[in-house]
């Protein structure tokens, strides 16, 4: 239909009527329960209540709760996303390098350039990893903090020649927390005289425990400087993968999560986005955090102009009005009124929530000078 009434709308959520009503108030459109409103109206409700749409026809809406909206058959399988964490100097980023080099898909590309925070490696067997490549905890924890799941497993570094440490203990309570499963790479084997037995009993601390030790989680040992088993870490990247039976539907709008932003001097606001849903394409209308504008070009990891970025790709996009946060939620709409709407909307939350925690900073302030 192309209207619906508050209360259906309402039931369609399971929300109550009541709040249905208020967030209408505060978009500005006075309805009563019994009361009809438009289809734009009725989607602009529907994402505020953390909700997916779909457009069956021209006009009609169809209200997607979250996770059951696409069918079994629109799901195809998509590439797994890996974070890697572990303590300073256990060697992140000395992994995250031999893996990109790794990749067989960027010699065909003319070679390793320009980093930006995730990329995607292929690997021999012709499978897709991407990698998260987030400056440490900081980046992970704060995404967490706003709700955002954008990695499918943790690879957790653990320097065989200093074993578990303060931040490993931390990594492991992160990775427990997000529900996300664990493999251990134990680096530096190459160094002599390192004991990588001692790392797997110190790990059983903290209820890890790994599969030679009769365990589930998956340890390879590795050298991220002397390229040791890095093919075996990668398979049991795709091991993990299949276990957890990654899909997700390209053929929908895209929606995906903002993985870092800057301002560029000349290309304007830069955004790194994770497409976790759908298909962006160049031209789409997007809204990412409190910010739109209409994707002008995209870049992939290997700066690549590409046109389309299905799930679990990441890739630069230009256009945007503003600097998005990262770990904000990205999503592409029908038009630009639709993404000024949700831009609005979200610009307004945002300021009050300033002034809330500004009205509470006064209070602790007061406190401190009392
Ligand atoms: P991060 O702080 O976890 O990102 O660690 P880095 O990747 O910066 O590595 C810290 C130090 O350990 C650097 O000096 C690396 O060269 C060294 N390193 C990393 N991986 C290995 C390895 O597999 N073997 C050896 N011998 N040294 C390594
Ligand atoms: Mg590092």
């Amino acid at each position: 239909p192309e209207t619906i009434t508050v209360q259906e709308l309402a039931n369609r959520m399971a929300a109550r009527g009541g709040e249905v009503v208020k967030a209408l108030f505060r978009m500005g459109v006075m309805a009563t329960l019994t009361q009809s409103i438009d289809a734009d109206t009725a989607e602009l409700i529907v994402q505020e209540f953390g909700h997916r749409v779909k457009r069956v026809a021209e006009g009609d809406v169809e209200i997607g709760i979250e996770g059951d909206e696409d069918t079994d058959v629109d799901l195809e399988p998509r590439a797994p996303v890996v974070t890697i964490m572990g303590h300073v100097d256990h060697g992140k980023t000395s992994l995250l390098d031999a893996l990109r080099k790794a990749d067989v898909a960027a010699h065909e590309a003319g070679g390793i350039t320009q980093h930006i925070g995730a990329y995607q490696v292929t690997i021999p067997t012709g499978q897709k990893v991407t990698f998260i490549d987030t400056p440490g905890h900081a980046a992970f924890t704060a995404m967490r903090a706003r709700g955002a799941s954008v990695t499918d497993m943790v690879v957790l570094v653990v320097a065989a020649d200093d074993g578990v440490m303060p931040q490993t203990i931390e990594a492991i309570s992160h990775a427990k927390a997000a529900g996300v499963p664990i493999i251990v790479a134990i680096n530096k084997i190459d160094k002599p005289g390192v004991r990588p037995e001692r790392v797997k009993q110190e790990l059983l601390q903290h209820e890890i425990v790994v599969e030679s030790l009769g365990g589930e989680t998956q340890e390879i040992e590795v050298s991220a400087t002397q390229k040791l088993n890095l093919d075996k870490l990668l398979e049991a990247i795709t091991l993990q993968a299949e276990i957890l039976d990654l899909r997700a539907n390209p053929d929908r709008a895209a929606e995906g999560t903002v993985i870092e932003s800057r301002l560029d001097r000349g290309r304007g606001p830069v955004a790194t986005v994770l497409v976790q849903k759908g298909t962006l394409k160049t031209g789409d209308i997007v809204v990412a955090g409190a910010e739109w504008g209409r994707v002008r070009a995209m870049l992939d990891d290997k700066t690549r102009q590409v046109k389309e970025a299905g799930p679990s790709l990441p890739v630069e996009i230009l256009g945007l009005s503003g600097v998005p946060t990262a770990g904000e939620n990205f999503v592409a709409v029908k038009d630009e009124t639709q993404a000024r709407e949700i831009s609005e909307f979200r610009t307004r939350k945002l300021r009050e929530k300033q002034v809330a925690a500004i009205t509470a900073g006064r209070g602790s302030l007061a406190d401190m000078l009392a």
